[in-house]
This record gives C-alpha cells, sequence and structure tokens, in this order.
C-alpha cells in the first residue's frame, strides 16, 4: 500500500465506519495500525486498564529515529450519535452528499487523523533516505470518556521507555468556522465544585432556633458569583465561574431546611492553578459558613505552550495552503493537550468544530484534502 492508496477523504469514510463510541475502537485502531505498517511505521498497541474502568486500547506508531519526533495525537472514540432517526445520513454510514462528508467524528476528529496519515505517509514516501528524525502517532480511543487510561498512560508508558516526542500536533478541531483560523496554542484549565451547606431543620415561625443553611448558601454563591478573578491577557480570555446548579429539593412551606447545595464550574487561565482556587473556595466558605462540605474535581489544569518554533510552521504552512493568518487562541475546552504538555510543545490545529457532538457531524470534503495538503506542509518544513 502507498500513498497513491491513502485518500484522506477515503479514509476519513472508513473510520467513521467504524461505530468507535468511547471506550471502543471498533477497529478504527486495526485499520490505522494496518495503514502505518504497510507504509514502515513501527506500531505498538497499550492497552490499558485499571480497577473500576474499561479498558482502553491505544496505539502507539512511529517511523524514522532519534530527534526530533514529531508526533500526531489524536483520539478515534467519539460521543453516541444520539437519536439515529434524527439525522439526514445515518452517523456511521460516511456518506457523502453535495461535497459534505456526514458523520460522527467528521469534525471530532476522524477526518484530522485520516489527514495526517495520508500526509506522513507521502512525506516518507517522497523522502525514504536523508531523513534524521521521527514521525509518530499517538491515537487514543478514551478522550471524550473519563480519560484515564488513554492518551494519559500512553505517556507513562512512553517515559519509561525513554522515547521522548519533542513537539506534538493535536488534530482537534481548532477552527469555530473556516478552515485555517484558529490554531490553539493553551487551554484554559477546568474545576467543578460541589458545595453543601448545613444548618438546622426548623419551623419558619421561630428562625431564632433555626439555622437555615439557604441564606448562608446564598452569601456563599454571591461571592463566588460576582468575583473578577482576573482580567486575562494576551493569549487567556478572563478566567470565568459559572454556577451550574443550585438546590434545596424542600417541599414543605414551612420549615427550613438541613442543607442546601449549589454545584459550579471554573474555567480559569495561567494566572491561576487548581490549588490556588481551592484555598480561594475554602476561604470564601469558610467566612459564610462554618459547616460545608465542599468537593472539588479537577480535570485538567491551564496550560500554555507561548508561540513557538511549532505554531509558526503551522501558521507558515496555513497560510501557504489557504493565504489566511490564523489566530493562537486558547479558548475552547479541555483536550489531551492538558497531559501531552507536560511531556512536549502541544499546538493543535485540526478541522471546523461547528457540528461537532451534534446532529449531523459533518466536513466539507474540500477542507480535508486543504488540511491533508497543510499537514504535509507542517512535516516537511518541520525535518527541512
Ligand atoms: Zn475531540
Amino acid at each position: 500500500m502507498t500513498y497513491q492508496d491513502i485518500d484522506p477523504v477515503k479514509l476519513s469514510q472508513s473510520l467513521i465506519q467504524c461505530p468507535s463510541v468511547t471506550p471502543n475502537q471498533a477497529g478504527a485502531l486495526d485499520l490505522i495500525q494496518k495503514i502505518l505498517e504497510a507504509n514502515g511505521f513501527d506500531c505498538t498497541r497499550l492497552p490499558f486498564k485499571e480497577k473500576d474502568t474499561h479498558e482502553v486500547d491505544n496505539l502507539y506508531a512511529c517511523w524514522g529515529n532519534g530527534a526530533p519526533n514529531l508526533c500526531f495525537a489524536g483520539h478515534v472514540d467519539v460521543v453516541p450519535p444520539g437519536e439515529k432517526s434524527l439525522w439526514e445520513e445515518d452517523p456511521f454510514s460516511g456518506k457523502i452528499v453535495n461535497n459534505i462528508l456526514f458523520g460522527r467524528g467528521a469534525a471530532d476528529m476522524k477526518s484530522a487523523i485520516a489527514s495526517f496519515i495520508s500526509a506522513a505517509i507521502k512525506y516518507v514516501d517522497e523522502i525514504k533516505v536523508n531523513h534524521s528524525g521521527t514521525i509518530s502517532f499517538l491515537i487514543t480511543s478514551d478522550e471524550e470518556g473519563p480519560a484515564i487510561n488513554g492518551t494519559k498512560k500512553v505517556l507513562e508508558w512512553l517515559n519509561k521507555n525513554n522515547i521522548k516526542i519533542d513537539d506534538c500536533i493535536i488534530g482537534e478541531p481548532t477552527n469555530p468556522n473556516k478552515l485555517g483560523e484558529m490554531i490553539k496554542i493553551g487551554r484554559r484549565g477546568s474545576l467543578t465544585g460541589r458545595l453543601e451547606v448545613f444548618g438546622k431543620e426548623g419551623h419558619v415561625a421561630y428562625p431564632e432556633i433555626a439555622d437555615n443553611p439557604i441564606s448562608k448558601l446564598i452569601n456563599i454563591v454571591k461571592v463566588l458569583n460576582e468575583e473578577k478573578l482576573d482580567n486575562g491577557n494576551q493569549y487567556f480570555q478572563p478566567s470565568n465561574l459559572e454556577i451550574t446548579t443550585i438546590d434545596v429539593d424542600n417541599e414543605i412551606t414551612n420549615m427550613t431546611p438541613l442543607s442546601a447545595k449549589a454545584v459550579f464550574n471554573i474555567r480559569f487561565n495561567d494566572q491561576h492553578t487548581s490549588d490556588s482556587l481551592k484555598e480561594w473556595l475554602n476561604k470564601v466558605c469558610i467566612q459564610h459558613s462554618e459547616n460545608f462540605k465542599l468537593d472539588i474535581s479537577v480535570s485538567g489544569e491551564s496550560f500554555f505552550s507561548g508561540p513557538g518554533k511549532l505554531s509558526t510552521i503551522v501558521a507558515q504552512s496555513i497560510n501557504d495552503e489557504l493565504g489566511v493568518d490564523p489566530e493562537l487562541s486558547t479558548n475552547g475546552g479541555t483536550s489531551d493537550g492538558r497531559f501531552i504538555k507536560n511531556f512536549s510543545n502541544v499546538v493543535e490545529f485540526g478541522l471546523i468544530g461547528k457540528t461537532m457532538h451534534k446532529l449531523n457531524e459533518n466536513i466539507n470534503i474540500n477542507d480535508i484534502n486543504s488540511l491533508t495538503n497543510i499537514y504535509f506542509k507542517v512535516i516537511k518544513k518541520y525535518f527541512s
């Protein structure tokens, strides 16, 4: 099998036809491995499992030798399609209608994986000799899920085996509306807080002997809601706390409840860490209540990998192909970049995110071909 066989659009279709809802790879990793092996890549399958979690299959593939190692990272798993009958085309058919490829994973992010495979194989085919450095793939089937047995564990495995990644491109859909408009060079962190404030139940006619937790919760939530966490900076928008629910579940109209709960999420930039925020949250709660429980879960710290060699190469390649200068941004949700940033420079660039996780997820096939050209230029510039 040579580059000629690796049409990125056809490969995108084949990958979409694998119904790889997290954590199942459903044949997608097998297909990628088959293609990469046929083109001289060394492939290692890395299934991981932990107690009380699903086993997750992962793939690390590499071609060439030594440094620098340019890695493409991505995920073959997809979110569930939802109500299939509401889709215009079957979400796992990979059907193309008027140049538009439909299917779950079309945008996020099977077509980007197909593009990078096609670009890498074209490069390998063209270069054959006189190459120093490594092209690698780190592909997981658990990015949309708990992400416990996926990219994080592969990185630990690489580290244990003294395999170093220098620069990493993640193929997440980074463009809001048009290919080439946005590269991501960092991400905000995300923290969820679950707060329960306790009081004493009592009759509303005798508030002096009751201890109403709702009043205390309101005071806390008011501070959390009004506090300006920062003003943002050149690359990050301001950090933001959103209260997602407030619950008391008290159906009795003449009694105060025993406890009151609120849940909130903070998306924070690089001016905070989850630890600094935890400290602030605890301080606010202590000021307004002596009896509360605050559970905090952190799904990722913020990171910033700065404008550098890799983002410059990606931006130049986009400009060469499309004639536009992409914005270097850090907005949006978290990605596996939160793990990779501890091991490598990270830049994210993929397709258009407008339809991801939605009904009728789709991508224009011209964009798949352009992305392939951009990735090819990136690889060429990177190793030249
Ligand atoms: Zn994704």
